[in-house]
């Protein structure tokens, strides 16, 4: 089960999955959104996933997803992805920059896929890949699909996958479709290395 990845030569939009209008822009070099500004707004760790992996598949355990949420300002609609950051790292060496809490250094973008169709995995999807001072850092975008029901999945302190939430369709559909993926895309960070950077 591997990943092919595709250097972005052209921009690649992800667009509104309600109105079809673009709402994130990915360049071979750096990403933007049309008009400025955060087209995400809020999110929370996908509940439960931890407890499908293996040992194996926990350890090293330089990784962090959540599923976000954000809306579309030309229809008004919410729509969601799934996220995932992978280090090659202790967790605690690498933490702010698995939280984009730390510069991340240069960026390169790529179109994913599975080499094989895998089943709850998109046939196609974004990956950034930031050079930072402690090693590569990919960053996964999956997504957006239309957020049809927030039930479980927006409560009242915001997107949380507590309670209701781990039986929501948007976080089944996250969980199952990172469970799918996992040892695919820990394998490509692991065998991926750093370019050499002009100084
Ligand atoms: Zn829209």
């Amino acid at each position: 089960m591997y990943v092919n990845r595709i250097p972005l030569v052209s921009t690649h939009t992800l667009a509104c999955p309600s109105c079809g209008k673009p709402v994130y822009l990915a360049h071979s070099d750096r990403s933007e959104v049309p008009g400025g500004g955060a087209w995400l707004r809020d999110g929370d760790t996908v509940g439960g996933l931890y407890q499908m992996l293996s040992d194996a598949q926990r350890n090293p355990s330089a990784f962090h997803y959540e599923l976000m949420v954000g809306g579309c300002r030309s229809c008004g609609e919410d729509y969601y992805v799934t996220l995932i950051s992978l280090m090659d790292a202790a967790y605690e060496d690498v933490e702010a920059y698995l939280s984009f809490n730390k510069a991340l250094g240069p960026e390169r973008n790529f179109l994913c896929a599975m080499q094989a169709p895998t089943d709850g995995v998109p046939s196609q999807w974004l990956l950034h890949e930031y050079s930072t001072q402690s090693g590569l850092m990919h960053h996964h975008v999956f997504g957006p699909w239309a957020l049809k029901d927030s039930e479980g999945v927006i409560g009242i302190n915001g997107v949380s996958s507590c309670g209701v939430g781990v039986t929501a369709a948007a976080w089944v559909h996250a969980r199952n479709l990172l469970h799918a993926a996992w040892d695919a895309l820990r394998e490509l960070r692991l065998n991926t290395s750093a370019q050499p950077t002009a100084e």
